[in-house]
């Protein structure tokens, strides 16, 4: 039997246990479970740090009764990686065990005040003040802010920091925590790509910065330790763990490095596009962090071994994709099912005129604008559901186009198609829609699972598992579909233009 890795895979809205070929890159088996969040207060997302483990633990024993299903011995299992949702934050204490708060999801907008009295600080007003050194503008997406609520917020946060039994850590941390022992003695680390989306992260030297600590007033000894994405960080120990207790986990990637790397994105100017909750569009610049003049990230892609040199990418980040779905089923129940959408929008064929920004989050790349709100406009006698559900998705697609024209301008050199993943890439009528409104193909792998590919990739080829090759002549053959354009590019430009304008009124809906 040949090997294989598993992947863990913690996503905002659900959890998943993946295991894949460790040759042939075949998905072998899996499952799923669905995480709920929850709404405390408008613009407040949070996650139960105990109720994903749970989904953790739950996954990785459904699988492994799956795989005794099928006959396969699950000593193969060589390694797990990690793979997660960036970003949100986590703060517990390590003698009980406990999180101190619930997981601040990314797209939670409470520190709305804070990041106001941060940008006041820096000079001149500037909200990129600190991208020299992190790559990002000061934004409530990133945890630095979340983490410095919980601090001036959570009386037991503050209470475990004095008595230093405070932790943080993004969800990878938690994960990897928990399962190499927790309390008794649990490794606490992150890797680069999830540090990168700290606001603590200098990513030119690959370390925590004391300078940006002082900035946000964070006490460095609660920090994980730095690694890179792919070395053995522990065993795991926990009874929970099963059947699998003894295999390393040997890789951690941030759930976009992750998809850049399960879709062999490994060269200069390579880039995809994943469509789950949110959207992000990652380009590959090799080992140089590039700039962007248009609003765009600089992040730390993978760093794929601890002497192998770190890979940068240029990302646009859009917070609400997939979450739109979920809202028009969740509190509007025009679906009973997200992938009902497709059926919908079919139906109508166009949004007849309707445009829908969803700002609910502000809007992120590249207005990095957190007063933003959510506006349909458009409106007739004539409009129903289904020119809602179109003008939803095509929502998506307009947003997408406008990370791409940023992109396209910061690089100089056009993409000539898009390589696309992630959850909402089964509706293929959105992908048609996407492949229209940028006038390129659009190229989808057959198994949408990159991100746990990635991740699972990462753990494989990690010193001490070396089960997986990464070097360009091994890489796996994966099937695609490709989406090429059907409409005319006049026709594409009008569409755009329109909603380009509702996005003007979106940012300015109060004046
Ligand atoms: P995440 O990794 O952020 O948890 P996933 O990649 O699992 O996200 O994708 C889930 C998101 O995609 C949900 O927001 C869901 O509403 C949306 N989604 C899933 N299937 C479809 C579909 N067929 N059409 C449109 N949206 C979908």
């Amino acid at each position: 039997m040949e090997p294989l890795i598993a992947a863990i895979d913690q996503g905002t809205s659900s959890t998943r246990f993946l295991v894949f070929n460790a040759k042939t890159a075949e998905l072998i088996s899996h499952h799923q479970v669905e995480i709920n969040q929850s709404f405390p207060k408008e613009g407040w997302v949070e996650e139960d740090p105990k109720e994903i483990m749970q989904s953790v633990y739950e996954c990785m024993e459904r699988t492994c009764e799956k795989l005794c299903q099928l006959n396969i011995d699950i000593s193969n299992i060589k390694a797990v990686g990690v793979t997660n949702q960036r970003e949100t934050t986590l703060v517990w204490d390590k003698v009980t065990g406990e999180p101190l708060y619930n997981a601040i999801v990314w797209l939670d907008l409470r520190t709305q005040s804070t990041v106001e009295r941060l940008i006041n600080k820096a000079p001149g007003r500037n909200k990129n003040h600190l991208k020299h050194k992190t790559g990002l503008p000061i934004s409530t997406y990133f945890s630095a802010v979340k983490l410095r609520w919980l601090l001036d917020n959570v009386d037991e946060v503050q209470q475990a920091v004095l008595s230093e039994r405070a932790m943080f850590g993004t969800v990878d941390s938690w994960i990897i925590w928990c399962l190499t022992g927790g309390r008794n003695g649990g490794v606490h680390c992150t890797d680069v790509s999830n540090a990168s989306r700290t606001m603590l992260f200098n990513i030119h030297t690959l370390e925590w910065d004391p300078e940006l600590c002082r900035y946000f007033d964070v006490p460095m000894e609660i920090l994980p330790k730095v690694r890179s994405s792919s070395e053995i960080y522990g065993w795991m120990v926990s009874s929970k763990a099963g059947s699998l207790a003894g295999v390393p986990i040997s890789g951690c990637l941030g759930d976009q490095s992750a998809a850049l790397v399960g879709q062999m994105c490994f060269k200069e100017g390579q880039a995809k596009n994943t469509y789950g909750t949110g959207c992000f569009l990652l380009r590959n610049t090799g080992t140089k962090p590039v700039v962007s003049e248009h609003g765009l990230l600089t992040t730390v892609a993978y760093k794929l071994g601890k002497d192998e040199p770190a890979c940068y990418a240029l990302e646009g980040s859009v917070a609400i994709a997939g979450a739109v779905v979920r809202w028009l089923k969740d509190n509007m129940g025009i679906v009973q099912s997200s992938s009902e959408i497709e059926k919908l929008a079919a139906a109508a064929g166009t949004s007849y005129g309707c445009y829908f920004v969803p700002a609910f989050s502000g809007l992120y790349a590249p207005y990095w604008e957190p007063s933003a709100r959510g506006i349909i406009c458009g409106l007739t006698q004539f409009t129903n559901r289904n020119h809602l559900a179109f003008a939803a998705l095509e929502a998506v697609c307009f947003q997408t186009r406008e990370i791409l024209d940023a992109m396209n301008q910061d690089s100089g050199v056009p993409l000539t198609q898009l390589q696309v993943d992630g959850g909402m890439t089964s509706n293929r009528l959105l992908m048609q829609l996407q492949a229209d409104i940028l006038c390129i193909p659009v190229v989808r792998p057959t198994m949408s699972e990159t991100s746990a590919l990635g991740a699972a990739m990462a753990a494989g080829a990690a010193e001490g598992v070396e089960v997986w090759n990464l070097s360009p002549d091994h890489l796996p053959h994966v099937s695609s579909e490709k989406y090429d354009p059907q409409i005319n590019s006049d026709e594409s430009e009008f569409r755009f233009a329109r909603w380009k304008k509702a996005v003007q009124k979106a940012m300015n809906w109060e004046t």
